[in-house]
C-alpha cells in the first residue's frame, strides 16, 4: 500500500461544500470524544462497529456521505483506543487552536480520469496534474493545509523498486549534528533548504505571523518527508544488510527537544524499514546501549557516556589508542553488534591472541554485557 497526495482545483461552490463539512465533522469528532469518555466512566464501552453506526441516520440531514461520518468516528474510537492502551495521550477536543483538517472517505475511489477524480457528496473534482501508479484506490481523505486543498490517495500497490545485487553490510548511527553516520565513514547531513527554512521559520515565530508559519512549517515537513523518501531509498538501493542503533526517539525528544523532533529520525527509520521489506533487504535495531563507550577497535568501554559526553565529538582509546570520531565509531560498534563481534567474544580473542594466554597465566573472564 502507498500513499499519493494530490493538489486539488476547487471551485468556490466545492470549497463552501467542503468548509461547511469540515464544520458538521468538528461536531460529530467532539461529540465522539465525549461520547467515549463518559461512557467509559459508566463502564460502558462499544465495539468499533456499534460506534461507527451511532450517527447511521444523520448522513441525510447534514448532507454528507454516511461513510465519511462513519470515517470521522472510527477516528476518534482509534483516538481513544490508542489512549486505553497508554500508547498516547487523551484525545484532544477539535477547535480553533487545534482544527479539524481532514474529511475521510473509506470506499475504494476510481482512478482520476482527464486530471478529474469522482468523490462521494461532492462530484468531479479537478486535480492538478501529477502521474499516479495504476492501481486500485482503495481509500481515500481529503486535506485542508496551509497553502491548499488536497487529496490523499490509499493505493494498492506494493511500489516495488529496482536494487542493486549486493551483499554488502552497513551500521548506522543516527544522531543529531549529522543526521545519519554510516560504519564506512560517510556522512550524510540536513539539506541546506532544510536548514535556511528553519532560520525563515523561526523569523517568522518572532514576528508572529502565524499563515506565514503554518505555510513555511508545511513546506518544512515536506522537505523532510523528500530527504527522508530519497535517504532511505539510496540506503536500500546499495546495502543488503543495514544495521542501525535503536536509540529510544522519545525518549531524546523529551531530554533534547526540538533538534531530535526537527530531525525525524523516526519517520526516516519506518520508511527504511518499509522499503527494505518489499525490496527484500534486511534492516535490523542494534540496542543503542554502550555504542559511543565502546571502542570499535579493542572493544573497551573507554568512550565518552551517552548523555553527559555528547559535547564530546572525538576521543582517543586509551586502551589501544586508537583516535576515533564519536559517530564513525558508534556506526562501526553497530555494524560489528550486528555481525555478532559481541562483547565476550571479542574479550574472549583478544586474550587468545595475547603471549599471556598461550602459557596459560590468565584466566578467561566473561563479561556479562549483553548487547542485542
Ligand atoms: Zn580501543
Amino acid at each position: 500500500m502507498i500513499v499519493r497526495t494530490l493538489k486539488l482545483k476547487l471551485t468556490k461552490k466545492q470549497e463552501i461544500q467542503l468548509n461547511q463539512w469540515l464544520w458538521n465533522l468538528t461536531s460529530i469528532y467532539n461529540w465522539g470524544i465525549k461520547k467515549i469518555e463518559f461512557n467509559a466512566k459508566d463502564n460502558i464501552y462499544f465495539s468499533p462497529k456499534t460506534f461507527q453506526n451511532l450517527l447511521a441516520n444523520h448522513g441525510k440531514k447534514l448532507d454528507i456521505p454516511s461513510h465519511t461520518i462513519q470515517g470521522t468516528l472510527s477516528q476518534v474510537y482509534n483516538a481513544w483506543q490508542r489512549c486505553f492502551k497508554k500508547l498516547a495521550k487523551k484525545p484532544k477536543l477539535k477547535g480553533q487552536r487545534n482544527k479539524l483538517n481532514s474529511i475521510p472517505f473509506p470506499d475504494p475511489l476510481k482512478q482520476p480520469k482527464d486530471n478529474k477524480i469522482s468523490v462521494p457528496g461532492i462530484g468531479k473534482i479537478r486535480l492538478h496534474k501529477q502521474e499516479i501508479p495504476n492501481a486500485n484506490i482503495k481509500c481515500g481523505r481529503i486535506l485542508k493545509k496551509a497553502s491548499g486543498w488536497y487529496l490523499c490517495l490509499w493505493l494498492d500497490t506494493d511500489n516495488k523498486f529496482k536494487v542493486k545485487e549486493t551483499n554488502k553490510t552497513i551500521g548506522i548511527d543516527p544522531g543529531f549534528s549529522t543526521l545519519l553516520t554510516l560504519s564506512d565513514g560517510t556522512k550524510i547531513e540536513n539539506p541546506r533548504e532544510l536548514r535556511k527554512g528553519a532560520k525563515r521559520l523561526a523569523q517568522a515565530q518572532r514576528g508572529n505571523k502565524k499563515k506565514l508559519v503554518a505555510k513555511l512549517q508545511e513546506k518544512q515537513t515536506n522537505r523532510r518527508n523528500d530527504r527522508n523518501h530519497k535517504i532511505s531509498r539510496w540506503l536500500v538501493e546499495n546495502y543488503q544488510t543495514i544495521y542501525y542503533s535503536d536509540d529510544n526517539f522519545k525518549a531524546m525528544a523529551k531530554h533534547f527537544g526540538k533538534s531530535v523532533i526537527e530531525a525525524k529520525l523516526g519517520d526516516l527509520i519506518n520508511k527504511t524499514s518499509y522499503k527494505s521489506k518489499v525490496c527484500g533487504r534486511s534492516f535490523k535495531p542494534i540496542n543503542s546501549k554502550f555504542t559511543t563507550m565502546t571502542c570499535s577497535n579493542c572493544w573497551s568501554l573507554t568512550g565518552p557516556t551517552g548523555l553527559s559526553g555528547l559535547a564530546v565529538r572525538s576521543w582517543t582509546c586509551s586502551v589501544c589508542g586508537t583516535h576515533h570520531d564519536r559517530d564513525i565509531n558508534s556506526a562501526k560498534v553497530v555494524l560489528k553488534t550486528g555481525l555478532g563481534t559481541s562483547h565476550e567474544e571479542a574479550a574472549l580473542r583478544r586474550r587468545q591472541e595475547s603471549p599471556a594466554f598461550r602459557h596459560g597465566e590468565v584466566q578467561i573472564k566473561i563479561f556479562n554485557y549483553v548487547y542485542i
